[in-house]
C-alpha cells in the first residue's frame, strides 16, 4: 500500500531515492555504502575496552570468553565494529506530527527556515531506532522549505 510521508531532508544528505533510503542512529558515522554505521560504543573496533563480564556465562567462565569470565567483544555490535542501518527513511505520516517534533523545545535537532521538507509517496517499513516511522520512497510529491511547509499547512509557528 502506498502512503504519503513527510520528512525533513537535510541539505547534506544524498538525494531522496529508494536506493539511499537507509536510516541510522543520529550522529553515527556511515560506512562507504551508507548501509551501515560505525559502532559508537566501541568506535568501530568491535572491542569493548571496559572488559565487561561475559554475557554467555555471567562471569562463570566459558569457552566464549576463553575461560576468563570477561569478554572484550563489544556487545552493541557483537564485535563487528559496524551496525546495520534500518531500511527506509525516518519520516512522519502527517505534517502535524513532523511540525510538532521539530518545534518541541526539548528536542536537540535544530531546523532552520531554509531546510527542506519533502512529501513523498512510499511504502511503510516499520519503526526505526527511535520508534519513528520508516518508509522507502516511490515518488516525490512536493519539496518545500521549512517556512513554506509551515505556511502550507497553516501551522506557522509563533514561538520562535
Ligand atoms: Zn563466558
Ligand atoms: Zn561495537
Amino acid at each position: 500500500m502506498t502512503e504519503t510521508f513527510y520528512r525533513v531532508h537535510w541539505a547534506d544528505c544524498p538525494p531522496l531515492t529508494a536506493d539511499n533510503a537507509w536510516s541510522a542512529l543520529w550522529g553515527a558515522t556511515r560506512t562507504a555504502d551508507g548501509t551501515q554505521t560505525q559502532c559508537v560504543p566501541c568506535d568501530g573496533t568491535g572491542k569493548d575496552a571496559t572488559d565487561p563480564v561475559c554475557r554467555s556465562c555471567d562471569g562463570e567462565r566459558c569457552a566464549i570468553c576463553d575461560h576468563t569470565g570477561y569478554s572484550s567483544q563489544c556487545q552493541t555490535c557483537d564485535g563487528e565494529g559496524v551496525i546495520d542501518c534500518e531500511r527506509g527513511y525516518s519520516c512522519f505520516t502527517d505534517p502535524k506530527s513532523l511540525i510538532a517534533y521539530f518545534t518541541d523545545p526539548g528536542h536537540a535537532v535544530e531546523i532552520s527556515p531554509d531546510d527542506h521538507v519533502i512529501a513523498f509517496e512510499g511504502t511503510h517499513q516499520g519503526l526505526g531506532f527511535d520508534g519513528e516511522d520508516l518508509a522507502i520512497p516511490t515518488r516525490i510529491l512536493q519539496e518545500t522549505t521549512w517556512t513554506e511547509f509551515l505556511t502550507l499547512h497553516n501551522l506557522a509557528v509563533t514561538n520562535w
